[in-house]
């Protein structure tokens, strides 16, 4: 902990949503929801006008649409989130040169670093405000939410405070204050599982984890969480924002004498599986956001599939459901001899140094999960016609697909149907990936 609030953290609101929004005008202020099309995948994002119908992300598609039969469920735009992602970094690059993305909408930033006259509270708030502001600008109008504070876990906490669109900055020496009577899940690493064994503790806030003896937390938790939530209840977090960051993951994989070829045995692994990622996870304080696949057919041809949730999770269950629906893509019918399970993006919020693996975390594979290659017109795709120029998708089905034409710079356009495969309709193409 320092003695100065020059720990910044920026988290973009409902970002994949908000980019869909800006790219498509007649969505604004409606429920949009990003993932969970087709029934089978999981909820990555949705828009705060969808939140308020209990839409989360990790929901399943089917529960989704249940909650919020009238959204625009979406299936994502990775290389217009990629884009928006490195305009907002680089503006914060030109605050310090200290930056540490967690993700594309989120990100810590040194002050300490900045070129700042002083580190103040009233001279953090304003670079903080300026921020926000820049940040508005080069994206088109989306919003950030900011915390500032002394530390990571602080300034992390902060900026969950003020959503959407808002700003905390925690004056140096309030930290306890702020933290005693908050809930133990905001402590980033509390999953469900470890909440749940401290609550049977009898122990909720950290006003009552910071009463625990380290040794009793160690017994109940397991030496790296226990000890560093035995730190984090005293707001004690050394760790520096760091300009590279590893990537970690957790990933168990199996293989099989004989291939597998009944799709309910592979989805009983894959669950097994998941159990126990997440509780590996657990075990050692960490969650993560990107759930990966891996499966290895007959041939020895090696699948990867990826799916990466807004949120970071720990729960096994969560893992398992969307491990199943990126199984459900895969044509497994010659066989398959290894399947395994990963989540990467860990958010190591206890220790550093538990994992010596790295992932293979593959953004090309993000983009063939959202953008299925079997469905020629995915939902919200980018679409451009030779007389009505460009809009997105907007359904399709029965040789039909219907279009609203509009983008960022339009007003809210006009809503055509065209057959499947009309030659003056084409799939605007993401630039090529580099
Ligand atoms: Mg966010």
């Amino acid at each position: 902990m320092r003695s100065t609030a020059s720990v910044l953290h920026l988290d973009l609101d409902a970002f994949f949503a908000a980019v869909e929004q800006r790219d498509k005008p007649s969505l604004r202020g409606k429920p949009v929801i990003v993932g969970g099309t087709g029934g089978r995948g999981v909820v990555a994002t949705a828009s705060y006008e969808a939140r308020t119908f209990g839409v989360g992300s990790a929901m399943s598609g089917r529960e989704a649409r249940a909650r919020c039969p009238h959204a625009a469920f979406l299936s994502g735009r990775f290389h217009a989130y990629r884009e928006t992602s490195a305009w907002v970094m680089e503006v914060l690059r030109e605050l310090s040169p200290l930056v540490e993305p967690l993700s594309l909408d989120e990100a810590f930033v040194d002050l300490a670093a900045a070129d700042l006259p002083d580190l103040e509270v009233s001279t953090v708030t304003a670079a903080g405000e300026r921020l926000r502001q820049r940040v508005h600008e080069v994206t088109g109008g989306l919003t950030a939410t900011v915390g500032i504070a002394s530390s990571k876990f602080l300034a992390k906490v902060a900026s969950e405070l003020d959503k959407p669109d808002g700003m905390t900055v925690v004056p140096p020496g309030t930290e306890l204050t702020l933290l005693r009577p908050m809930k133990v899940t905001v402590i980033p690493g509390v999953g469900p599982a470890t909440a749940e064994r401290l609550r049977r503790a009898g122990i909720h806030t950290i006003a009552e984890l910071e009463a625990v003896e380290e040794d009793e937390l160690v017994r109940l938790l397991g030496q790296a969480q226990g000890h560093g939530l035995w730190q984090l209840a005293r707001a004690r977090d050394p760790r520096p924002v760091l300009a590279e960051r590893e990537t970690k993951s957790i990933s168990v994989e199996g293989t099989y004498d004989t291939d597998l070829n009944d799709r309910r045995v592979m989805e009983g692994l894959l669950a097994r599986q998941a159990r126990d990622v997440g509780a590996r996870m657990r075990k050692n304080g960490f969650s993560g956001r990107t759930v990966t696949i891996k499966v290895r057919l007959h041939d020895f041809t090696t699948l990867n599939r990826s799916s990466t949730l807004s949120s970071p999770t720990d729960d096994g269950t969560t893992i398992a459901r969307i491990a199943r629906s990126l199984l459900a893509d895969l044509d497994t019918t010659g066989g398959v001899r290894l399947l395994g399970v990963g989540v990467s993006g860990l958010a190591d919020w206890v220790q550093e140094d538990l994992f010596g693996s790295t992932p293979e975390e593959d953004e090309a594979e993000e983009v063939r999960l959202l953008e299925p290659p079997r469905r020629t017109w995915p939902p919200g795709a980018d679409v451009v016609h030779d007389e009505m120029g460009q809009g997105w998708v907007w359904g399709s089905g029965s040789g039909v697909v219907t279009v609203r034409f509009e983008t960022a710079e339009t007003p809210p356009g006009p809503v055509r149907s065209f057959r499947d495969d009309d030659p003056a309709l084409r799939r605007l193409e993401p630039p090529a990936e580099d």
